[in-house]
């Protein structure tokens, strides 16, 4: 579903990205870890199609089509959800009301009927209540004052509102504390486990790998994929670290 060849992208004048391939097939869960640095986030926010960064060379295809010519609204209508490292705040605004306008632009996008508030209502409480999340969260304006795991908890409510044909989630484990890790892996698994869909995967830790089974792990290391293997390589990685394994 998604394909990346040779991709280079930097960000003020500075190469970040420097020769990316990867293939990410239907049905398949892959998993990205490195050094801090490596460039991980950096594919995110270019798959996302971030202002900031520049694309010098190399390719990407998403479900057929080049995901590099499409604007970041185009991409989500297609099907295309980024978690961030960082997930932004938006004062004065629900987290309903922002969620039901990101569906609904995206419905209207790909050519479907809006929801009206009571069908978006009946969807974000279940969506709230099968990742664990206090109803009155909703109604409060998006993130602001949400402890880290509760930000990432909310990130999973959004993915499962919205539905994506492929997640990109960049540390969606950081800052979890054991149950909440739990209620985020089994929320992937639920949402994004199926034949016809797909996820990247960026993580520190093996621990989020545990819940979240990965079809393929590599290791990207200064710009590039340095190596790729089974759930075992995550596994040796986190035994015996990046140097001794990505050299
Ligand atoms: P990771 O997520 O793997 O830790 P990032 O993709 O966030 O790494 O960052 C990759 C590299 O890009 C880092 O060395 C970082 O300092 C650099 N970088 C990020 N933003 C900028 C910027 N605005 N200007 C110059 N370098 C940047
Ligand atoms: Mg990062």
């Amino acid at each position: 579903m998604l394909k990346i060849e040779n991709l280079h992208a930097e960000i003020d004048g500075k190469e970040i990205l420097k020769g990316l391939d990867l293939e990410v097939r239907a049905g398949e869960i892959h998993a990205i870890m490195g050094p801090n640095g490596a460039g991980k986030s950096t594919l995110g926010y270019v798959l996302g199609g971030r202002d900031a960064y520049e694309v010098t060379a190399g390719s990407v295809t998403f479900l057929g089509e080049d995901l590099l010519e499409m604007e970041p609204h185009e991409r989500a209508a297609a099907g295309l959800f980024l978690g961030f490292q960082y997930p932004v705040e938006i004062p004065g605004i629900s987290n309903v009301q922002f969620l039901r306008e990101a569906l609904n632009s995206q419905r209207r996008a790909r050519g479907e009927n809006p929801l009206s508030g009571a069908e978006f209502l009946k969807l974000a409480r279940g969506q709230a209540d099968a990742l664990g999340m206090d109803q009155e969260m909703l109604k409060r304006p998006v993130n602001v004052g949400f402890s880290g795991g509760e930000k990432k908890r909310n990130e999973m409510v959004q993915m499962g509102i919205l539905g994506p044909k492929f997640a990109i989630l960049d540390e969606t484990d950081s800052g979890l504390d054991i149950d909440a890790l739990k209620t985020v892996g089994d929320g992937i698994n639920r949402i994004l486990r199926a034949p016809d869909k797909g996820v990247l995967l960026i993580t520190h830790y093996q621990r989020l790998l545990d819940y979240v089974r990965p079809d393929k792990v590599h290791v990207l290391a200064d710009g590039r994929i340095v190596r790729s293997g089974g759930p075992e390589l995550a596994e040796a990685l986190e035994r015996e670290g990046y140097a001794a394994v990505a050299a």
